[in-house]
């Protein structure tokens, strides 16, 4: 009896771990890497000596599918977590201490907010005004900046809202989706005036903080390194990986899809069952816009934000004193260069055990409609690092060694409309039989999101091709000469 082929394009993590359950549950797996090497967003390097990861370097240990994933390679014995959860914002001239009682930067705690001095004291006057204002009306969806400014005025938006929302998507406040970015925040805000009291209902309703364990959670040579364990469970249960393999287009067939791929001199056509497209929205765009236009359009609206990762290795004697939160923040309203800063070998204990000797710190540099930002040569970026890093920790020495790393196009942004679009998307998609989606685009761009997208989109096409019995390209498992099938 022949196996059914499923063919997921693109091995990010969510690719991946799509390919893996496919594998496992039964399929024959191909999968279908456009760049020379897997990973995607996930990928380390040493730099000093170190592995510090060049893209995601911290999974949320608070949604289990992540470290269930690591548990299921059989290396939760492995996971290492941060040393230390307290970050800073840089606001008003100096480094505060990020607040207690926040949730995605939006308070509850008025006089842990007071203290931080994050605000200034008009600021921080305007804020419990939300405890008193009628409900701000919202029909549909709304910016984070406009729902957000309503209750508690525009600079809990600015010092608070923006740089922790600015950490994950690199986007504007005034056009990201509450609904999209903040779920719980946008469902609690439903049944509260208030949006502290919201807040409030959100962290009463979660684990106490010392009950809840880790927040974060990486591997010790890297979050990385994540993406080969998959790939070598996808191998071992029979896949195939091909890397430096680019789909170019992907077209329906009466009894499948038909994918196209490689350099357009020597076209190569591969033929599945059902076909799992794993990249960023625009490369999606293209492969659906021949079958699925419905979706291609949507799709093609969804904009990425760009950045740069500057990893610096200093000797820890550069720093008078040693830094001892995990990193801070730095609001857009600041006008400075960097973003965010990382102390990773602070945040990161086995990295600190590995070398004592040394200090790694992560600067990022981009933001969403700044692409100008980075359109300088690495030694530029590396120096805006370094005067930050001066600036604020009155580092002068030169670091031991460097490396940049640019993510083009490396951030979607979820804006306003977003849980909508991708409903549509959706919805065109599960029409065509045999056909999914998954990856950052969608349903959340951290790694556990990815990897629930991912397993969503396995099950359906297993559930396919199971209940479509034998299949018809199940037999060989060679791909073909484009030019020749189609004569
Ligand atoms: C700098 C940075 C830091 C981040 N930090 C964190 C973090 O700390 N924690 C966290 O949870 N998340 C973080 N994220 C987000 C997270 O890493 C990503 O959202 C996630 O890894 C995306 O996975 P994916 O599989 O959807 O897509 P990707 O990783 O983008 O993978 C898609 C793959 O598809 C390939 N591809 C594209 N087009 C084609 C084609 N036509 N044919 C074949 N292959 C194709 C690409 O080459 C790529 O390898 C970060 C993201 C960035 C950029």
């Amino acid at each position: 009896m022949s196996t059914s082929h499923v063919v997921v394009v693109g091995a990010g993590i969510a690719g991946l771990a799509a390919a893996r359950l496919l594998a496992r549950g039964g399929a024959r797996v191909t999968v279908l890497e456009g760049s020379p090497r897997i990973g995607g967003k996930l990928q380390v390097s040493e730099v000093g000596g170190l592995p510090v990861d060049e893209g995601a370097e911290a999974m949320l240990a608070r949604r289990p599918e992540g470290l269930d994933l690591v548990r299921d390679l059989g290396h939760a014995g492995a996971l290492v977590h941060p040393g230390t959860t307290s970050s800073a914002i840089f606001s008003h001239g100096a480094l505060r201490r990020l607040p207690q009682g926040q949730v995605m930067g939006i308070p509850s705690d008025l006089r842990a907010l007071a203290a931080s001095h994050v605000l200034s004291p008009a600021g921080l006057a305007r804020v419990p005004l939300d405890l008193v204002l009628p409900e701000t009306p919202r029909g549909g969806d709304v910016s984070v900046a406009d729902f957000i400014g309503a209750r508690m005025g525009r600079e809990v938006v600015d010092r608070l809202v923006e740089p922790l929302l600015g950490g994950v998507y690199a986007g504007r406040v005034e056009e990201l989706s509450l609904e999209a970015t903040m779920p719980s925040v946008a469902a609690a805000a439903r049944s509260h005036r208030s949006l502290i009291a919201a807040v409030r209902g959100i962290r009463a309703a979660g684990p106490a903080p010392a009950a809840a364990g880790p927040v974060f959670a990486t591997l010790p040579g890297g979050l990385g390194t994540l993406p080969h364990l998959v790939a070598e469970d996808v191998t071992a249960a029979g896949g195939t990986i091909r890397t430096g393999t680019m789909v170019r287009e992907l077209r329906r067939r009466p009894d499948g899809w038909r994918l196209t791929l490689g350099p357009a001199r020597a076209p190569e056509a591969l033929d599945a069952d059902a076909v799992v497209v794993a990249v960023p929205a625009a490369p999606a765009a293209r492969l659906l816009a021949a079958d699925v236009p419905a979706a291609a359009r949507e799709l093609e609206r969804i904009d990425y934000a760009s950045m740069a990762l500057i990893t610096l290795v200093y000797a820890a004697s550069a720093f008078p004193r040693l830094p001892r939160g995990s990193g801070y923040l730095v609001p857009a309203v600041e006008r400075r260069e960097v973003k965010a800063v990382t102390f990773s070998s602070v945040k990161w204990p086995h990295l600190r055990d590995r070398d004592p000797g040394v200090i790694a710190v992560r600067c990022s540099i981009g933001r969403y409609g700044e692409e100008h930002t980075l359109q300088r040569s690495d030694d530029d970026l590396k120096a805006a690092a370094m005067t930050e890093l001066a600036a604020t920790c009155g580092v002068s020495e030169l670091p031991l060694e460097s490396r940049v790393t640019r993510w083009g196009g490396g951030l979607p942004q979820y804006n306003v409309g977003h849980v909508d679009r991708v409903a549509r998307i959706r919805a065109a998609v599960t029409r065509q039989p045999g056909l999914a989606v998954a990856g950052a685009a969608y349903d959340g761009l951290g790694i556990p999101a990815c990897i629930a997208g991912a397993r969503a989109a396995a099950t359906r096409m297993l559930e396919f091709v199971n209940g479509r019995g034998e299949s018809s390209h199940g037999s060989d498992g060679q791909g073909e000469q484009a030019e020749s099938t189609r004569s």
